[in-house]
């Protein structure tokens, strides 16, 4: 199942929507802020119904 998403940069503070494939169930993955191009890290949490539950955005060297 895809799903929309806003979230915010961690680098230029701009937000977007993505889309979040929720069906590969809970992952981390790295995928380029469609604004600055930096690489933002995806962490998912799908929960035990295979509804997406959250989507949390970091630097990738935090
Ligand atoms: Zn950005």
């Amino acid at each position: 199942m895809l799903n929309e998403w806003q979230i915010d940069c961690p680098y230029c503070g701009e937000n977007f929507i993505t889309t979040v494939d929720a069906s590969a169930g809970s992952q981390q993955y790295v995928e380029d802020c469609q604004v600055c191009c930096s690489p933002i890290v995806f962490h998912i949490t799908v929960a035990t119904d295979g509804v997406l539950a959250a989507v949390d955005v970091n630097r990738e060297n935090d």
